[in-house]
């Protein structure tokens, strides 16, 4: 499994709000390099795939609900240490608990609508990268 490619989401909030463009200029200032980029919408039932693990959570409704909502801008990200240090620049799921300067504590509005995703894993990273972008649309 590599370990310098992470996958993230800008999500629907964030979208919204206008923040497509810090938030890629964040991430690139922050050292990675974007190997696929995609905007799409998914739907309800994608979104309880995707979130699967949390299904038994009390928040899983609002959160498929959520992320189904609207656009989102889909990538997967190639740095040395990607997962860790990805979501070290996006810090913590709540932003009034981020750090300054991370993309959650600028961009976020809420615990739910946090305005970026990050995977946990490398496995997650290749499992959540291949749920959107097929071989041929990694550069
Ligand atoms: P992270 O995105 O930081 O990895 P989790 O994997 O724990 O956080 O949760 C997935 C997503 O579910 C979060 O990013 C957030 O959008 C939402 N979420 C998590 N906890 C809550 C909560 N207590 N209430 C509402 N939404 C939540
Ligand atoms: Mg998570």
């Amino acid at each position: 499994m590599r370990s310098d490619r992470t996958f993230t989401m800008i999500k629907p909030d964030a979208v919204a709000n206008g923040y497509i463009g810090e938030i890629l200029a964040a991430i690139t200032k922050g050292g990675f390099r974007i190997a696929a980029l995609k905007y799409t919408q998914i739907s309800k039932k994608q979104a309880e795939v995707f979130y699967e693990v949390h299904k038994d959570r009390p928040f899983y409704g609002e959160l498929t609900e959520f992320m189904s909502s609207g656009p989102i801008v889909a990538a997967i990200l190639e740095k040395e240490n990607a997962v860790a240090d990805f979501r070290k620049l996006i810090g913590a799921t709540n932003p009034a608990e981020a750090e300054e300067g991370t993309i959650r504590k600028q961009f976020a509005e809420s615990m739910s609508k946090n305005a970026v995703h990050g995977s946990d894993s490398d496995e997650n990273a290749c499992i959540e990268g291949a749920f959107h972008f097929s071989g041929c649309e990694i550069f």
